[in-house]
C-alpha cells in the first residue's frame, strides 16, 4: 500500500484553508477550558462530506467504521472538518478540541499509529482515545459553567 497519510493530511487542510473557521470564535463557551493558544491555533471547516482517504486505503486500515454515514466530523491535525448538523452543537466542538490536544500531545505520527490500532483492538468508542474525548466532552455537557483547564498531555 503506497499511501501517504500525513501528505494527504496536509493538502486536506490546505485546500479548506480559506472556509477554515478559528475555534476563537468558540472562546466565549470554552474560556477556561482550553487554553487561548489552542483556541487561536485550531480551527474547523464546514463541509457536507467529509474528508476521506481513498476507500480502498480507509478499508486497509480498518477503519470503515470511522466513515459510515453517521460520522458528523473527523479530526486532520489542527484542523477538524464537521457536517453542518453538527456545527451548533458545543459538545462535538468540544470533543473535536480535545482531539486537536491529543494530536499536539503525541504528534501527528504517533498520534495516527495509535488512534487507529486502538480502534482496531477495541473499536470507535471504547478505543482509549475515544474515552478520553467522551469523558471530557461528558464533563463539559454536565456542567458548562465549572471549567477545567484540560491540557494536551491530559488527553492522553
Ligand atoms: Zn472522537
Amino acid at each position: 500500500m503506497i499511501f501517504d497519510i500525513h501528505s494527504w493530511i496536509t493538502a486536506s487542510n490546505l485546500a479548506h484553508q480559506h472556509s477554515r473557521h478559528s475555534c476563537s470564535q468558540l472562546g466565549t463557551h470554552f474560556t477556561g477550558f482550553f487554553s487561548a493558544e489552542l483556541l487561536n491555533s485550531a480551527g474547523f471547516v464546514i463541509v457536507d462530506e467529509l474528508p476521506s482517504p481513498p476507500m480502498d486505503v480507509v478499508m486497509q486500515l480498518g477503519l470503515g467504521q470511522l466513515l459510515s454515514p453517521n460520522a458528523v466530523g473527523i479530526n486532520l491535525d489542527d484542523t477538524y472538518y464537521l457536517k453542518p448538523k453538527a456545527v451548533g452543537q458545543l459538545r462535538v466542538h468540544f470533543h473535536k478540541l480535545v482531539h486537536v490536544l491529543q494530536w499536539q500531545a503525541l504528534g501527528p505520527g504517533p498520534f495516527i499509529k495509535r488512534y487507529i490500532s486502538e480502534v482496531i483492538k477495541y473499536g470507535y468508542r471504547q478505543a482509549p482515545l475515544e474515552e478520553q474525548a467522551y469523558g471530557f466532552e461528558e464533563r463539559f455537557v454536565a456542567d458548562p459553567r465549572d471549567p477545567f483547564l484540560i491540557l494536551a498531555k491530559d488527553t492522553i
